[in-house]
């Protein structure tokens, strides 16, 4: 974990990009079409201990067969993630890591294979994915995609992408699905704020109001329990 401001994660939830969801529009059904279907391979149990939070939030965490990532790298951030949400009385509860093999192309994000890529897992959501690179321009190091902004890529709505080498992992990570639960892209220019624009080690606090809309909104979309 390095950096300052300028070293920081770029979040991309802000970017509700026209061009790109006509391009994922258009070549989403093409994908699919193409593409073998991914299989899961091996499956992990990552354990936490948020027993007794108020909110409750099961992640499925999905990254492709034959790494860069490490399981107990998505782990370790994991739970750090779950130690930053915790401050709005959401607890994370057991998560399963999915390994997931196929077409070479799901290795990456890049929305028309991400759709396929979804759409052939099904997965319960949110869902994290821990995938080798982005395509997707602008490329962000992490990208977190909502309700309001998958309206022409509905496979990737409480989604969160999260590419190799994302800088500040855990907060990236905390950052993308407080974007998910809220179902917003906004950002806070507050001092040492987890939804800085630019992710900092040390940056994860969220106020009131922030906590107050995820889990309202992340309980109405079905995304905690209580
Ligand atoms: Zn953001």
């Amino acid at each position: 974990m390095t950096g300052a401001a300028q070293g920081g994660a770029r979040c991309g939830s802000r970017v509700w990009s026209v061009v790109c969801a006509a391009l994922a529009a258009t070549l989403g059904a093409v994908a699919a079409a193409q593409h073998a279907p991914p299989r899961i391979v091996a499956t992990e149990r990552i354990e936490t201990t948020a027993a007794s939070a108020p909110y409750r939030l099961r992640l499925a965490l999905f990254t492709p067969a034959g790494g860069p990532w490490q399981a107990a790298t998505i782990a370790a951030a994991t739970r750090e993630a779950a130690a930053i949400l915790a401050q709005c009385g959401i607890g994370l509860e057991p998560a399963t890591l999915y390994t997931y093999d196929g077409d070479a192309r799901f290795r990456d994000y890049f929305t028309p294979w991400s759709r396929a890529l979804v759409a052939g897992l099904a997965p319960e959501k949110p869902a994290v994915f821990f995938v080798a690179a982005t395509r997707n321009r602008p490329a962000f190091d992490a990208e977190a995609v909502g309700r309001g902004n998958s309206r022409t890529r509905p496979e990737l709505a409480d989604t969160v992408w999260v590419a190799w080498g994302t800088r500040d992992l855990p907060v990236a990570l905390a950052h993308e699905i407080a974007h998910v639960l809220a179902d917003s892209g906004e950002h806070s220019a507050a001092a040492g704020n987890l939804m800085n624009e630019q992710t900092a080690p040390g940056a994860t606090r969220l106020d009131r109001e922030q906590c107050a809309r995820m889990v309202a909104t992340g309980a109405a979309n079905g995304l905690l329990s209580r």
